[in-house]
């Protein structure tokens, strides 16, 4: 049940509202909000714990810069379009902001344009994670991901935008949670080399960020960076 639906609320009547994610269980509360001039309905549901069938499967995963996300199945997640253009407005917008004079009125609507946009993105963001997860969890038996600690991404200033802008603890978080609900499990490694290391034969392969490809010149293993690091997770998991 995707799309348009109408609710009957007490006391206000039938509300008609767009469903971002299909609900499962019996809603327990319902909070109506404000933000940013749009109305908002939260569901919050109860959800029975229903373990899911084991798959015998188990995948690592990378979160990268480009791809949002890459398994060590070779599979990957791309950052959705609508994502990215929202994102460029983002910048847009926070550029229009900085021009404007203070306290001006069209510096305040430049401001209210910005949260609307910056709302934007964090719902195309968290719906991207909610996806990814779900996807992840009606697969495999067991997720490796990386244990990325605030200390290891402030290491890389580049890296570590990346990371939280690409909000690696929600996407975590949403993971946990349901991987739980489904009787699944999350393993989080060290990341250290990971990327650097050949997960065919251990051998250290240096490599600059802007090097997508991973070519071992010790056992001639050639696969994309990501995956190799993806494979690496799994491999500290089991
Ligand atoms: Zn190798």
């Amino acid at each position: 049940m995707k799309g348009g639906l109408v609710f009957k609320v007490l006391k206000i009547g039938p509300v008609k509202i767009k469903l971002h994610r299909p609900m499962d269980g019996k809603v327990k509360t319902l909070t109506i909000r404000r933000q940013n001039g749009k109305w908002y309905a939260c569901f919050s549901v109860e959800i029975d714990a229903v373990p899911l069938p084991p798959t015998g499967e188990s995948c690592g995963i990378d979160v990268g810069l480009e791809k949002f996300a890459t398994t060590s199945d070779g599979e990957m997640f791309d950052n959705p379009r609508q994502l990215r253009q929202a994102e460029k407005k983002l910048k847009q917008h926070q550029r229009r902001v900085s021009r404007r004079k203070k306290g001006s009125n069209r510096r305040k609507k430049a401001v209210r344009e910005l949260a609307r946009c910056h709302e934007k993105v964090a719902n195309q963001r968290r719906d991207l994670h909610h996806k990814v997860a779900r996807s992840l969890v009606n697969r495999y038996d067991l997720i490796a991901i990386e244990d990325l600690q605030v200390k290891n991404m402030t290491q890389n200033h580049h890296l570590a935008k990346s990371i939280a802008d690409a909000g690696w603890g929600n996407f975590r978080l949403i993971l946990t949670s349901k991987a739980e609900s489904a009787g699944r499990k999350v393993v989080e490694v060290d990341p250290k080399q990971t990327s650097q290391l050949c997960s065919r034969c251990g051998a250290e392969v240096k490599k600059k960020l802007s090097q997508r490809w991973h070519h071992c010149p010790v056992c001639g293993l050639s696969i994309d960076r990501d995956v190799n690091a993806a494979i690496n997770i799994l491999k500290r998991a089991v």
